[in-house]
């Protein structure tokens, strides 16, 4: 082998290596026949592999975009991973591949070690390739109702959502199951297809360090024979993963349309759980989730958080003298005409048949007073109507608590309840602050038209 031959073969990828370790083969006429025989050969095996490790690459970049979009847009983790993602490029490194098997198998000995079972961490694996194609895999956890209280009946509505839910949660498992099933596949064929292209590798290694030591003819032409073996069990090989790279890209699709349907289910069913049908407000259990988020909050950032109930004084009698729709329409003109007074940001929720919770985040004792003054004076200037009659609307009463430290939300309920039951007490028509919520000058708080006596 001439000296400028020998620097070539220390510069050449593997195939151009063996081929330049053949290059005196060229100088007879059946030599030259071999040579270019295993020149297409390692052609061919190159090309499918440049193209399986552009599949990998795909794959990578995938699950690199899934995890960048997990993290906070200013992390320096998500810029490490842009700049990452522009390095690989298709065909990918020794290095590239080496590290991507090694995430698999530490994937595959985590399941061993941990003895867990296999679709739990087969979802955890695939969790962020399935947000990244829609999917929402957030559960519809049903919000316990921590302060159900006795006095309170639940609402009709409720009931309804229930049902709703209860009819779709069925559908919802069967597809869910049948996705998990598709993840399981794909997680499997994934694997298997790695497991392939690493014996690839071993093979033409074998086949290459043979070629390197070979030293007669003779000893070239059996090589010769178990290359062209080998070579064809590697095309066998790559022409299999090819075809289970090409079902894991159906599966994909296929996960691609069930999620989008399942998220338009979900959405559906979400929104169905969430609101009250007759006046279209956020429900008691919507109104349990942004309780446990606003205390949360306050727990944080120690801004104030003030929970007012409000309650109808003598609703019944409606119900009794004019008939239940009467009741129903009282009940929708409350919420749009009357409780529309609150600010945006006030959390307006049915809490139950006549009464309603408010949530006034960034609002102390002072700022919920004024603002349920403002309502008592609306609903005093409302009405309803029934049939050609005119009718005002039934005035209320209110329990306010001002959030304490430490506090958990059911304890900021009873508190409110048990100032509004004070306040039906003491003869309806008025607002009460919890003791706890703070001292007061009794007369700052009374407003002459619409009582409203605030007890310590
Ligand atoms: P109080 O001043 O003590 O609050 O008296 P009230 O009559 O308002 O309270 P009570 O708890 O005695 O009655 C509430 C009534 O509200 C009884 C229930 O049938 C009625 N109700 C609850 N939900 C609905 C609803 O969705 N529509 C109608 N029309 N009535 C409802
Ligand atoms: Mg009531
Ligand atoms: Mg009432």
């Amino acid at each position: 082998m001439s000296a400028e031959t020998k620097e070539k073969l220390s510069e050449s990828p593997a195939p151009q290596k063996v081929l330049l370790m053949l290059d005196d083969f060229k100088r007879t006429r059946t030599g030259a026949v071999i040579h270019q025989h295993i020149k297409h050969i390692l052609e061919e095996s190159e090309a499918l592999h440049t193209e399986s490790a552009r599949a990998y690459a795909s794959l990578l970049g995938t699950l690199l975009n899934a995890y960048a979009q997990q993290l906070p847009a200013d992390s320096l983790l998500r810029t490490h991973i842009k700049l990452v993602q522009m390095r690989i490029m298709p065909p990918l490194l020794a290095s590239e591949f080496a590290a991507l098997h090694r995430y698999i198998e530490v994937y595959a000995a985590d399941i061993k070690r941990n003895n867990r079972e296999i679709t739990e961490t087969l979802i955890e694996a695939l969790t962020p390739l399935l947000e990244e194609l829609g999917a929402d895999i957030e559960e519809t956890a049903e919000t316990t109702p921590q302060a159900a209280h006795a006095t309170h009946e639940a609402p009709a509505p409720l009931h309804v959502a229930h049902r709703v839910d209860h009819a779709y949660r069925q559908h919802l498992d069967a597809k869910r199951k049948s996705m998990q099933e598709i993840q399981e596949t794909l997680a499997g064929q994934i694997v298997d297809a790695i497991h392939q292209n690493e014996d690839f590798c071993v093979r033409l290694e074998i086949a290459s360090g043979r070629l390197q030591r070979a030293g007669s003819i003779t000893i070239l032409n059996t090589l010769r024979e178990v290359l062209v073996n080998e070579t064809k069990n590697i095309l066998d090989g790559n022409r299999a993963l090819g075809e289970q790279l090409a079902s894991a890209r159906d599966h994909l699709k296929t996960i691609q349309s069930d999620t989008q349907q399942l998220n338009d289910e979900l959405t559906r069913v979400h929104l169905l759980s969430l609101t009250d049908e007759l006046t279209n407000l956020p429900n008691r259990r919507a109104f349990m989730r942004r309780l446990e988020d606003e205390v949360a909050r306050v727990q944080r950032y120690g801004n104030p958080l003030t929970l007012a109930i409000i309650d109808l004084d003598d609703f019944k009698s409606i119900n009794d003298k004019l008939g239940h729709a009467a009741g129903d329409e009282v009940l929708r003109r409350f919420a749009s005409d009357v409780l529309s007074t609150f600010r945006h940001h006030d959390m307006v929720t049915r809490y139950g048949g006549e009464e309603f919770a408010i949530l006034l985040p960034n609002t102390d004792r002072e700022g919920a007073l004024h603002a349920l003054r403002k309502v008592q004076k609306r609903s005093a200037e409302s009405s309803y109507t029934h049939g050609d009659a005119t009718l005002p609307m039934p005035t209320f009463s209110a329990g306010i608590a001002l959030h304490k430290p430490g506090e958990t939300p059911s304890n900021l309920i009873e508190r409110a309840d048990s100032a509004l039951y004070r306040a039906k007490h003491l003869g309806r028509n008025r607002l009460e602050v919890d003791a706890a919520t703070g001292t007061h000058s009794s007369a700052s708080h009374t407003t002459p038209n619409y009582p409203s006596v605030i007890l310590d």
